[in-house]
């Protein structure tokens, strides 16, 4: 029956359903012009102008917008004002189409296939997921508007909620209405291939000293309630919440401060900034978290001494057991050891440049050392890596933005990566 049904249909490779819904957002298509056009949305002779002043109905006035269903035509009341000099249509704002042509509702689908995709195959998905035909350059523009458009809200709300306007309510518990025990803040940042006009005057790591990308500083923020059966900490599930700013540190540390604040900065017991050595990181906590107790990621100092030990290699009688020995002590939080065992050589006389690297190899240890106490983090059940936050620079930013070729301005970097941060928040 239904291949009957199908053949007379003409149909190719697509199925029965495909050609079904086709039809189905079609007439609804019809069934929604039909039913806008029953009230053309005339509030009387005279409406409220966004500017304060009033608006005067001067007749109806069609438009084409893109709905869910497909392009609908609509009339619609047509208000002008003098003052303003511009038009008014109240059913606008009732469809979410002032001053565009793209429903809220097909904004919103928009939105998430851009935030996943390259614009053009995000059409494609759109086109295969929804039955909705919407070119590349429309949707570029969507995400890009409601994506600026999230990102300033973001900031303002965070402006409202450090000056005391805002008062976000406190967290809901994780499990059985009990507070989460600790709250981590873990900060990265990682490049995105810009244009040109992007970077320019700015120091890169090219060869001849310009950038080809820049510095997008992304927090995770998660918390922590338990152990494993293992003994290891446990993140909270569902409990990760995602920002990125292109914005410099100050900036960035203030949104970050604001989300911490709605996350239960100041109700949840312990807080823990997480990050590498990257000196703008702890700036930021001492500024914004000057209660949290700071941590290197365990992995990269790890991967530091590693270096350490080969600039050391070409005097060492055992370099494999001398490494072990000081991964232990770095293990165990215990720097100074690493700092004498490094010190017995720079006595003996490692000088030049070799001395140099030495000591710039060193520094990073002796500088962080009170963020290196790993073993006395480990038995008050704390985090001591920042996997957490490196895994968001490669899956939210890195997956969709720095794919090879693609070069981005930094209003549609910022639009894609606050969407981003929002789907991989809500996921
Ligand atoms: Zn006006």
């Amino acid at each position: 029956m239904s291949s009957l049904a199908a053949q007379s249909l003409g149909c190719g490779p697509a199925g029965l359903d495909v050609l079904v819904r086709e039809a189905v957002l079609a007439a609804g298509g019809r069934l929604l012009e039909g039913l806008l056009d029953l009230d053309r949305g005339c509030a009387g002779p005279r409406v409220d102008c966004p500017g304060g002043h009033v608006a005067v109905f001067v007749g109806y006035r069609g438009k084409t917008i893109a709905t869910v269903l497909g392009p609908v035509r609509v009339e619609r009341a047509w208000y002008h004002c003098r003052a303003c000099g511009a038009g008014v249509a109240p059913r606008d704002a009732q469809l979410g189409v002032t001053g565009g042509s793209v429903t809220a509702g097909l904004a919103e689908m928009i939105d998430t296939v851009a935030a996943v995709e390259a614009f053009a195959p995000a059409g494609r998905l759109l086109k295969t997921l929804a039955g909705v035909t919407v070119d590349a350059k429309r949707i570029e523009r969507v995400a890009e508007a409601d994506g600026l458009a999230a990102a300033a809200e973001r900031s303002a709300r965070a402006g409202g909620i450090l000056s005391g306007k805002i008062i976000p309510l406190p967290p809901e518990g994780t499990t059985g209405g009990e507070l989460p025990d600790m709250l981590y803040v873990a900060v990265d940042g990682t490049g995105v291939p810009t244009r040109t006009a992007e970077t320019a005057g700015r120091a890169g790591k090219q060869p001849d000293g310009t950038a080809r990308t820049r510095e997008v500083k992304l927090a995770a923020l998660f918390t922590q309630t338990r152990l494993d059966d293992h003994g290891r900490p446990a993140r909270d599930p569902g409990s990760t919440s995602y920002l990125a700013t292109f914005q410099p540190p100050c900036e960035f540390g203030n949104l970050v401060r604001a989300a911490a604040i709605e996350r239960g900065l100041d109700t949840i017991r312990q807080v823990v900034v997480l990050g590498d050595g990257a000196r703008w990181i702890w700036g930021l906590a001492d500024t914004h978290f000057p209660a949290a107790t700071q941590i290197v990621d365990l992995f990269q100092a790890r991967e530091h001494l590693h270096e350490l030990a080969k600039l050391l290699e070409f005097i060492t009688p055992d370099p494999a057991a001398w490494l072990t020995a000081r991964l232990t002590e770095l293990d165990n939080g215990d720097i100074e050891a690493i700092a004498a065992a490094v010190g017995a050589y720079q006595k003996t006389g490692i000088d030049g440049p070799k001395g140099e690297q030495v000591a710039t190899a060193l520094a990073y240890f002796t500088a962080n050392a009170r963020r290196m106490r790993y073993a006395h983090y480990r038995r008050l059940g704390m985090f001591v890596g920042s996997g957490v936050v490196e895994a968001g620079c490669k899956n939210v930013i890195g997956a969709r933005l720095k794919r090879s070729g693609t070069h981005w301005t930094i209003p549609s970097a910022t639009a894609i990566t606050t969407l981003r941060c929002q789907q991989a928040t809500a996921a």
